[in-house]
């Protein structure tokens, strides 16, 4: 009899989860769960590693994901703790032989499934979050280009089929007949605010989708995305991505379905490759592992640490340019910030201010809905130049940007006025 654990992990989702998939297929009685990591309780910065937007958007997506397991017999357990020693002893408890779940290539979350494995548990990673299935790609990962013009035309060049999405398992096997003890009710989430566009869970990823679809708002994209404020100008796909609400994979296809109805142009073009630099990110993670967590990146640069009290203006949006602390303001308020205006507020910190970016990267990481460990990392050292941006770095003039993208200063009124 074969008693499988399914750990979800960054895959909140039934549709398109190959993983899962495989492990309802292999199983006699599955054991869904999830474990919120009590590692995500404190930064050494001083902030709580997940902050108020992060929880509620994570909660709403695990409620979500329970209820679409509820209404096919099975269940969501939720526990608290260090995952290897949670799943170790969920192991024990329920005589489970194996563990599925998705493979994240992040120093952390390696660890967590090395200690797994020395422990003598047997576990099953499937890799599964990037739009592009890298086994396809026309390069060995360790030998992608480092630069993204490179490894884009590369793809393109090779026109590549992705493999299309999956629909959710027909048939999920019933729960183990011994339940673990311990499993948790809920995580409370302090958070009032969160952004209003954003609800987290499969089923708020696919009705967003569709409306966005249906709003035909893919075709200007390329000329809106640059913008600050509202609900359009970009497609607000990243924190459903990011938990895995919704895979790129999905989303790629019915982007393609998309252009196959109403013609391919300059904006479905660009999503694409937006998700593509999701995926470069994710890919040089195979390529350089740990050394992009090394303080000084993939340079040999050092870098000087310097928290207080520049920092806490920063952070708080107090640094007396306006436009960086409407930034400042919107992240903490919202627990989004547009691309741009990321952009903006990294390039101040690292360069007007002179910052240690891993100390800005944490804070990012605290209080955004989206937060992605490769897209967090890979854009914090491509703007800090300590990445594979064959220009060093990325600099932005903040007089020129507020011209540019806030001439009126109806953003900076926004979000300076009322806060
Ligand atoms: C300093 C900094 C930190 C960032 N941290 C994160 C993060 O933690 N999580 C995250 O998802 N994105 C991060 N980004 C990338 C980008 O800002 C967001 O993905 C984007 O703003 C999300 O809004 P959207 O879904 O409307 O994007 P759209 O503009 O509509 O793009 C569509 C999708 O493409 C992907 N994408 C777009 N731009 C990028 C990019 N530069 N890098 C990687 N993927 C991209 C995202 O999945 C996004 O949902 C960061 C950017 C910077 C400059």
């Amino acid at each position: 009899m074969r008693i499988l654990i399914y750990w979800f992990r960054n895959d909140l989702r039934l549709a398109d989860n190959p993983a899962f998939t495989r492990a309802c297929l292999n199983a006699d009685y599955l054991l869904p769960v999830y474990i919120h990591d009590s590692k995500e309780r404190d930064t050494v910065y001083g902030f709580e590693r997940q902050g108020p937007h992060r929880k509620t958007f994570l909660r709403a997506s695990l409620d979500d994901l329970k209820i679409q397991l509820q209404a096919q017999g099975s269940d969501l357990l939720e526990f608290s703790g260090k995952p290897s020693q949670v799943l170790l002893q969920l192991l024990k408890d329920t005589a489970a032989n194996v563990i599925y779940c998705e493979k994240i290539e992040a120093p952390e979350e390696i660890e967590q499934v090395s200690m797994l494995r020395e422990q003598g548990a047997d576990v099953n990673e499937f890799w599964q979050s990037s739009m592009l299935d890298p086994k396809c790609l026309p390069f060995a990962l360790e030998k992608m280009p480092d630069v993204f013009t490179a490894f884009r035309r590369e793809v393109e060049r090779a026109q590549l089929k992705f493999a299309r999405p999956i629909s959710a398992p027909k048939h999920i096997p019933p729960l183990p007949k011994v339940l673990p003890q311990g499993a948790i009710k809920k995580i409370s989430t302090a958070a009032s605010s969160v952004h209003p566009y954003f609800l987290g869970g499969a089923s708020h990823a696919q009705a967003h989708l569709k409306q966005y679809l249906e709003r035909r708002l893919p075709d200007n994209y390329k000329e809106t995305r640059n913008q600050l404020i509202g609900r359009d100008y970009s497609s607000k796909f990243s924190a459903w991505l990011a938990l895995g609400c919704i895979s790129a994979r999905d989303i790629a296809a019915q982007l393609n379905s998309y252009e196959s109805l109403y013609g391919a142009n300059d904006g479905t073009y660009w999503l694409w490759f937006e998700l593509l630099w999701r995926d470069y990110f994710r890919f040089i993670h195979f390529k350089y592992g740990q050394k992009l967590y090394r303080a000084s990146g993939l340079t040999g640069r050092p870098v000087k640490p310097s928290y207080a009290p520049s920092f806490e203006q920063w952070r708080t949006g107090n640094t007396g340019s306006e436009l960086v602390d409407a930034g400042m303001r919107e992240l903490h308020e919202s627990g989004y910030l547009s691309n741009r205006m990321r952009q903006i507020v990294a390039s101040y910190w690292i360069y007007d201010m002179k910052g240690d970016w891993r100390a800005a990267a944490a804070w990012f990481e605290s209080q955004l809905i989206d937060y992605d460990v490769y897209s967090n990392q890979g854009n914090w050292l491509y703007i800090a130049g300590r990445g594979t941006d064959p220009r060093g770095g990325r600099p932005f003039n903040v007089l020129k940007q507020t011209q540019d993208h806030d001439s009126q200063g109806i953003y900076r009124k926004l979000w300076l006025s009322s806060h």
